[in-house]
């Protein structure tokens, strides 16, 4: 269930709101106070807020400011004055709406409903999105361990995807083979550097067009490898 704070110093407003909000199953939560507001919407969880601009203690446009520095959680602002609109534009506050008394309730409801399920699609997007890099027509999503290379799919070990990983996120710089050994497989491993080479071998297998001439890997000899853009 969304919990909703609303911040408005007029009881007979303040109960109204909420009354429909309830109907509508939200839970409420009613500040009267402008400071006691802020600190309530910045210590609690709450999914949207509901904000006067006149308020005792402190007005409505210092606390959006404030809880807009800490929390991208929707904020509706809510002003008994036309002119105050022009403000909010003016302001940039990162107020996400705002609407003026006299509203009727059920409008006060649409909007809440209406921000509610937009910043739940956002959140959505952003947790979906997959860490992807792509360069020179090989493609990795690291979310996923997934590497595609001219849009073909293409299986790699557990290493050879960290290191060709590694090589595409830090393209154009030289890399010795104990820097490689030590990235990949982590300094308490006692291995043989060596392996830096085979598997360097079999990723060119897979990515290049022809590995005995590299035009992803190149080696530098005397000194490391080297991934061209
Ligand atoms: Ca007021």
């Amino acid at each position: 269930m969304s919990k909703i704070l609303i911040i408005e110093d007029e009881e007979s407003i303040a109960n109204l709101e909420k009354d429909y909000l309830e109907i509508s199953g939200f839970e409420v939560d009613i500040e009267t106070d402008g400071r006691a507001g802020l600190a309530a919407a910045l210590t609690k969880e709450y999914d949207l807020y509901i904000l006067d601009l006149m308020l005792p203690g402190m007005d409505g446009f210092d606390i959006c400011r404030e809880i807009r520095e800490r929390k991208d959680t929707p904020i509706l602002l809510v002003s008994a004055k036309k002119d105050d609109i022009d403000k909010i534009r003016g302001l940039g506050l990162g107020a996400d709406d705002y609407i003026t008394k006299p509203f009727s309730p059920s409008e006060l409801v649409a909007r809440v409903k209406a921000h509610l399920a937009r910043y739940e699609r956002l959140i959505k997007t952003d947790f979906r999105k997959n860490d992807v890099v792509e360069i020179r027509g090989i493609k990795i999503d690291k979310t996923a361990r997934r590497a595609w290379v001219n849009g073909e799919e293409v299986q790699f070990t557990s290493k050879e995807f960290d290191l060709l990983t590694f090589f595409v996120e830090n393209p154009n710089r030289v890399f010795s083979k104990e820097e490689l050994f030590r990235e990949i497989w982590n300094m308490e491993s006692i291995g043989d550097i060596a392996t830096v080479t085979v598997h360097i071998k079999k990723i060119r297998e897979k990515i290049e067009y022809d590995s005995s001439k590299p035009q992803y890997i190149e080696t530098i000899w005397g000194v490391g490898y080297r991934f061209k853009i």
